[in-house]
């Protein structure tokens, strides 16, 4: 009896690869898997092959130069399901911190700042998430996503189940592992209140604020998060650096990012 393989790719566009390699390393995870799967593209692995049709695409990356987004229209219509993975594809990511640079003063010497000849560097104006520029079936967070997400999402898809994402905040997982609370007994500035779930509280289960690899839950209330953090004792740059380090052009978080750094003068 023949079975029919379901055909995947893993596309990269600007981003680390560090998502690229929580693939990698489900391990047997992923061996196992491939009894079911037959992967078309994946550069990481060694197989190259951009313009195969494929039942899921899985993107890494955001959209940061012209290239990338004349890439992610042809991926969309190669792919009957795309799949965002990671901060760079689902919200911009490390490299979308570029579009807050106009808060700062001298933006435009940003670009000369990295790069020693930064006439040679073609982007966009803006460092986009994938969703932007076409229709993205689901989106799985994380700087990088997480190797047990990954797995779980692909057994879900296999077996034909609608994949269940998590998006509740990480308060709650960290309080199901009975973990102490750090903002409460350290005054840890914690993003735990206003980050979605996926890493399994990893950072509060040793004793350290969640940094916010995750991305905004549902419902975030940023604003009283940050005032809680200036309770704490934190100064303006502080609240505002605390959530631009991962997510920092979603709307909520960039809205909390102007907040205590334009309207700073105002408030004084
Ligand atoms: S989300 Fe993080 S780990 Fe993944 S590619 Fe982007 S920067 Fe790298
Ligand atoms: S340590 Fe952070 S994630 Fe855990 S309960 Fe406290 S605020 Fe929430």
């Amino acid at each position: 009896m023949t079975t029919t393989k379901t055909k995947i790719a893993v596309h990269k566009l600007t981003s680390c690869s560090g998502c690229q390699l929580a693939f990698i390393n489900q391990g047997p995870g992923l061996l196992s898997l491939l009894e079911h799967i037959e992967i078309c593209h994946f550069i990481e692995v060694g197989i190259d092959n951009p313009e195969c049709p494929v039942d899921v695409a899985f993107i890494e990356g955001s959209i940061s130069t012209p290239h990338d987004l004349e890439r992610i229209k042809s991926v969309r219509a190669l792919s009957k399901l795309v799949v965002t993975v990671g901060a760079c594809a689902t919200s911009g990511g490390v490299q979308a911190l570029r579009n807050l640079a106009c808060l700062y003063d001298e933006p435009h010497q940003l670009k000369a700042r990295v790069y020693a000849a930064p006439e040679h560097i073609a982007t966009l104006a803006h460092s986009q998430p994938v969703a932007t520029a076409i229709n993205v079936d689901f989106e799985l967070w994380g700087c990088p996503v997480s190797t047990e997400q990954l797995l779980r999402f692909l057994s879900q898809l296999l077996v034909g189940a609608k994949p269940k994402l998590e998006k509740e905040k990480l308060c709650m997982e960290c309080k199901r592992q009975q973990n102490v609370c750090v903002m409460v007994t350290k005054q840890a500035l914690c993003l735990g209140p206003v980050i979605r779930t996926g890493c399994g509280a990893m950072c509060p289960s040793y004793g350290k604020a969640c940094y916010g690899c995750y991305g905004p839950s549902e419902q975030p209330n940023t604003r009283s998060l940050a005032n809680r953090m200036q309770g704490l004792g934190a100064v303006d740059s502080d609240i505002a650096q605390r959530f631009a380090q991962f997510h920092g052009d979603t709307p909520q978080f960039r809205a909390e990012i102007e907040h205590w750094i334009v309207h700073k003068e105002e408030k004084q």
